[in-house]
């Protein structure tokens, strides 16, 4: 049955829809420009000041696709059916995101194509991660095709990242319900992945779950580390189990070796204090800094993709600026195509926040109109609370997942 909630959120969203039927207004779409104009060199030239290309990864880049090209790639069959209005927008953001026409011939090769055209723009050095990611799985650790937003199969994340293996590197997505997952994992491994990519409460991933006990010794072995969604997920809905998001659940991987990234460093929402005899929601933040304060070392770090957005509280960014003791252990990534969303950053609000000088919004909102990537990176460089800002350390983020060259 429909709630009222249900029919007043697709009511308001179809609207919305409807109103980009016309022409971008109001800064809700990506005008999708490329070259960057020189009046905004100077900007660029601030950005890459003091940091090193060649230590510049990306560490959260999502490949997306339809499969038209032969990918493998899926998207949930609701996010283009117009009764699932929310679903359909959904997808239409995602894809203007990433500058994919409405009449592309392929979607998976325009995806490809903007990320490689965005990649240009920078210097010689920088790469990207590039996620593939598993379906959701039940129990026993059969696919769940209903519940899975979107599929990027490995095989197809492992090939556009040898395209251009200076540019990208790739990270491998293994349900470890699978029966066959320990053997997806030694493949992937020897396929020179860096990184495994898990989104616990959309895939239905339980870190505690027994059963992951060997998965854990083969990655902890392997040193491969895991990027973790943390907090809550509101663009990949997939299974909907937001209790596994809970960060306090990575104990469980920490405590068998694993070397763990909490992506968006659970930024987004509650999740409950487990660590209290009657468990309370807290914000799901909260027990990120009470990670990164126990004595974890290098084994968990935390990724700043998408830290200012506006659904996030000023007080994670300047937190994550002015604890420069995490420094070292926190990790630039810009959850591409995120930032291609115009309002998922709002400057005025960060300038409002303390967080950015009113001088520097015109640029940056210029520059997102040429490349979201760079302009992810120029806001997080430039952005700065009473001084203190992200240092240098955190994008030089290329040791962590840099593995010996496969034959
Ligand atoms: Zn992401």
């Amino acid at each position: 049955m429909l709630t009222r909630r249900h029919l007043l959120c697709c009511g308001a969203a179809a609207g919305l829809f409807t109103s980009l039927a016309g022409p971008a207004r109001a800064g809700l779409l990506n005008p999708c420009r490329s070259a960057i104009p020189d009046a905004l060199r100077p900007l660029v030239e601030r950005t890459f000041d003091g940091l090193d290309p060649q230590q510049l990864w990306d560490v959260h880049t999502h490949l997306l696709g339809t499969g038209d090209s032969g990918s493998g790639c899926t998207i949930n069959a609701q996010l283009s059916q117009w009764w699932h209005p929310v679903e359909m927008l959904r997808k239409r953001f995602i894809l203007n995101a990433a500058c994919v026409p409405a009449g592309a011939p392929s979607v998976d090769r325009a995806y490809v194509e903007r990320l490689h055209a965005l990649a240009e723009d920078f210097p010689a050095g920088a790469r990207w991660m590039l996620f593939a990611f598993d379906h959701a799985c039940d129990e026993s650790g059969r696919p769940d095709a209903a519940h899975t937003t979107f599929h990027v199969p490995n095989d197809y994340a492992a090939r556009i990242a040898a395209e251009q293996a200076q540019r990208f590197a790739w990270v491998a997505s293994i349900h470890p319900y699978r029966p066959d997952a320990l053997a997806r994992l030694d493949a992937a491994i020897a396929r020179g992945a860096v990184a495994l990519k898990w989104l616990p409460s959309s895939m239905n991933i339980d870190l505690r779950d027994p059963r992951l006990r060997p998965f854990y010794e083969r990655l902890a072995a392997a040193r491969l580390p895991v990027i973790v969604h943390c907090g809550e997920e509101r663009a990949v809905p997939g299974a909907g189990r937001d209790e596994l998001g809970n960060p306090l659940l990575a104990r469980a991987a920490l405590e068998h070796g694993v070397r763990i990234v909490i992506a968006h460093c659970a930024s987004l929402g509650t999740a409950l204090d487990l660590d209290r005899k009657r468990p309370r929601p807290v914000p799901a933040f909260s027990l990120f800094e009470r990670l990164m304060d126990e004595d974890w070392g290098e084994r968990l770090l935390g990724d700043v993709s998408v830290v200012m957005q506006t659904n996030r509280e000023p007080e994670v960014a300047r937190t994550l600026m002015t604890r420069a003791d995490w420094h070292a252990r926190l990790l630039h990534g810009s959850d591409y195509p995120l930032p291609g969303i115009p309002a998922a950053v709002r400057l005025p609000v960060l300038v409002s926040a303390g967080l950015l000088d009113a001088a520097d919004v015109p640029a940056l909102d210029r520059l997102r109109e040429h490349n979201p990537l760079l302009f992810d990176l120029a806001l997080k460089r430039v952005a700065r609370w009473r001084g203190a800002r992200l240092s240098p350390a955190v994008f030089a983020t290329r040791a962590h997942f840099e593995r010996p060259a496969v034959s």
